[in-house]
């Protein structure tokens, strides 16, 4: 229990999800693939129909609703912007965005088993897995902090719109990647929204938009990533080359200030710097950083009652899993979906 730690391996996750499915159909439900929730008729207590695409054939079919179980997690934007279009009470929520850090998986080990060289880390890794880390620091009473840190992984696309940049992390069950990465993020509060509160609850949603587009623009306008070595973003310099890096689309060489802004650069920038005396040569410019981390967690919750599970205006609406706001990670997300379902 101690040692836990939330990656499975992402490879794996495929055979999960289709015994899920497999579940899902043995018990009577049935799934629409390609189908996409575009409407929702309600009245002043409770929804009554939904509205799905077909994707294939751009045609709507309305479905009569008992319960609706809102589970589309914290990337549905649509979701989000029809709730509020429908007069649906959402929420803006602090949440906390910043950039993915990669290093070499071998000088993590060296750091971590406290090795001296590289032959002290072959024969500790002999009998030890890929090291982790985990750390934090208050930066003028604002949080910094390591997210989902992914040892012997990969940094991933995952920008789910056009004209975005967005960066997370994966492991396979091996972590057998030569590289360590993790996202390095920032906490907001809902009063650093204050330059987006003309969008209400979402404000926080058009700040993240934001970051996400200036990471596209900095990238040179595709998937590759705004990057800078580690001790240069520290420094204020321009990184003249940049190391190997997993993110397979490529990066881009650019001052990542100019992307992340103020706020966010200067906390990134103390931060590494307390992180580099807390763990002796992560500080180092072997190390890169990857923009933009952006997608820690919803920055928009829809709320429900602690008990009944229900949202406080449409009785049959439960709000789920991470995008609702209650959740972060595969595993609390799916207990969340069973609290839900068992709800009455
Ligand atoms: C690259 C990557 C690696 C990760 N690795 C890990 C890990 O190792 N461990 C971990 O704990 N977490 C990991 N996470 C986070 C994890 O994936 C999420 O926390 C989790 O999936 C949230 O579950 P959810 O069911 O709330 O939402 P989601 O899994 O996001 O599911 C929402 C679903 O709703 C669908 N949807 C959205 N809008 C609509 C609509 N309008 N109509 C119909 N359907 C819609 C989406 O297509 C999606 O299928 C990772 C995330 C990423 C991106």
């Amino acid at each position: 229990m101690i040692d836990a730690h939330p990656h499975i391996g992402t490879n794996k996750l495929p055979q999960i999800i289709a015994k899920i499915r497999e579940t899902i159909l043995n018990f009577g439900g049935e799934i629409y693939f390609e189908h996409k929730l575009i409407d929702i008729i309600h009245d002043k207590s409770s929804i009554k129909e939904i509205t799905v695409l077909d994707l294939n054939t751009n045609s709507g079919k309305t479905f009569p609703v008992q319960k609706l179980i809102l589970a589309t997690g914290h990337s549905a934007r649509d979701i989000y912007e029809l709730l509020n279009k429908k007069n649906i009470l959402i929420e803006a929520k602090p949440f906390a965005m910043g950039v993915r850090a990669e290093h070499p998986q071998e000088l993590i080990d060296r750091i971590q088993y406290h090795c001296g060289s590289l032959t002290e880390v072959n024969e500790k890794r002999t009998y030890l897995p890929a090291s982790s880390y985990s750390l934090v620091q208050q930066v003028e009473g604002r949080g910094v902090y390591s997210f989902c840190m992914c040892p012997g992984g990969i940094i991933a696309p995952c920008a789910t719109s056009q004209e975005e940049v967005v960066t997370n992390g994966w492991s396979p069950s091996k972590r057998n990647n030569p590289y360590a990465n993790s996202g390095i993020v920032v906490g907001f509060d809902l009063k650093d929204f204050e330059p987006y509160k003309n969008f209400g609850a979402l404000a926080g949603l058009e700040f993240q938009k934001q970051l996400e587009h200036n990471a596209w623009i900095h990238g040179g306008k595709m998937q590759t990533a705004p990057a800078q070595r580690l001790q240069d973003f520290v420094n204020n310099r321009l990184s003249s080359s940049l190391p190997d890096c997993s993110y397979q689309p490529g990066i881009k060489s650019v001052m990542m200030n100019e992307v992340l802004g103020k706020l966010i650069g200067n906390s990134l920038q103390q931060g590494f710097k307390a992180f580099g005396t807390k763990m002796r040569g992560y500080l180092t410019n072997e190390a890169l950083i990857v923009g933009v981390e952006s997608r820690t967690s919803t920055p928009v919750r829809i709320p429900r009652d602690k008990e009944s599970l229900q949202h406080p205006e449409l009785k049959n609406l439960f709000p789920c899993g991470e995008g609702a706001g209650f959740a972060g990670g595969i595993i609390s997300a799916a207990i969340d979906g069973e609290r839900c379902a068992e709800a009455k």
